[in-house]
């Protein structure tokens, strides 16, 4: 087998050890002759990988009792239009803040059904910081105020939770969910697509707090309705069952791995080893402000950008992959979520260094 460090932002690497497992048990699972893959959503043996996964991730996430988990399809995108259809509640408004690319993809959408208040703004800065809590201009009359811890593509991340007491508060955890332990318990909804730290694509997770359940707006279409996925413990139609199957093996993984403490402390690890070597070198650079810097994904870029197209042959040939920034920036980004293991990241500090005495 051929062996490489996948640096993709998502789909983005499964731990080695999952990928095991659902390998040793893809055409039989436990025994019934069948995989996983062909098993109806609604038989015993998949309910009960279901049940496991759920239990598994609010134990992860100490998820309290009044949340309900959803897994759904249609990506973190579809959030974008799900959270304010079944939020708004009546009401006119709400208060997004806007860092970067994925904050501004939900408040586009948003912009469909409601008035956006954009309440905090780092775009005068290039969006290389976090605004201040101090400097948002919230609507005390928003349905919800909505933000994006980890901006995959700028490579900024919240280090801290708003404290906003009043109004119920969503986050776009795509790219940092599972990375470290997180306060369920101050938000209304927290939503992911799993492609990153969760599993494969096709699933999203939805944890949303079960008072803020019962009231779409009308006319939201039925399948954008928590509360039909809520009331049919997600198999309001037939889920993304392989790969709600492959999320719960990541989620035993973890728990293996000792949970979310022990995941925030080697994923500080590697990346302080990866910005240190970006800061050091003269050849390297990352401009977001080191307070605001995200843990998971670490853009930079090359003194000399026509170098770009030769680092990532290179890199290639070596067997580190996907380091490629987004299609909308250019430069370099390498994603470091928990499936990536240190080795990886020293590999690719080690590539880094090389690939610099070579071009200076
Ligand atoms: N939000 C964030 C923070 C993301 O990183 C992404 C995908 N990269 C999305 C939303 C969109 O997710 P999806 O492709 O699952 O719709």
């Amino acid at each position: 087998m051929v062996k490489v460090c996948n640096f993709s932002a998502g789909p983005a690497m499964l731990p080695a050890e999952v990928m095991q497992w659902a390998a040793q048990e893809l055409l039989d699972w436990k025994g019934t002759g069948m995989s996983v893959m062909e098993m109806s959503h609604r038989s015993a043996e998949f309910v009960s990988i279901a049940q496991t996964a759920e239990a598994d991730l609010r134990e992860l996430l100490a998820i309290p009792d009044n949340y309900r988990v959803l897994f759904l399809q249609g990506g973190a995108s579809s959030q974008f239009a799900m959270v304010p259809l079944n939020l708004l509640r009546g009401k006119r408004g709400a208060d997004y803040i806007n860092t970067g690319y994925w904050s501004r993809q939900a408040i586009n959408e948003a912009k469909r059904f409601c008035e956006v208040n954009v309440a905090a703004s780092s775009e005068g800065s290039g969006f290389m910081t976090i605004p201040d809590l101090a400097s948002w201009r919230l609507d005390p009359d928003a349905a919800y105020v909505h933000y994006t811890p980890n901006e995959t593509i700028g490579g900024v991340e919240f280090h801290w939770i708003p404290d906003i007491p009043d109004v119920p508060l969503v986050a776009d955890l795509s790219s940092t969910i599972l990375s470290r332990p997180f306060n369920v318990a101050n938000h209304a909804v927290i939503y992911a697509g799993a492609q990153k730290n969760i599993g494969p694509a096709g699933l999203t997770v939805v944890i949303v707090r079960d008072d803020l359940i019962g009231n779409p707006a009308p006319g939201t279409p039925a399948m954008f309705s928590y509360r039909n996925h809520a009331e049919a413990e997600s198999m309001y139609n037939t889920p993304s069952a392989f790969a709600w199957y492959m999320a719960g093996l990541v989620f035993k993984w973890l728990k293996e791995q000792g949970g979310l403490e022990v995941m925030a402390e080697r994923n500080l690890h590697k990346a302080e080893k990866l910005y240190a070597a970006i800061d050091t070198s003269g050849f390297y650079r990352n401009p977001v402000t080191p307070t605001c810097r995200s843990r998971m994904n670490v853009p930079f870029t090359l003194v000399d950008p026509g170098l770009d197209k030769t680092f990532l042959d290179k890199a290639a040939k070596v067997g580190l992959h996907a380091l490629n920034g987004h299609r909308s920036v250019g430069g370099m980004r390498a994603s470091i979520y928990n499936a990536m293991p240190e080795e990886g990241v020293d590999a690719l500090i080690e590539f880094m260094a090389e690939f610099e005495r070579c071009h200076t």
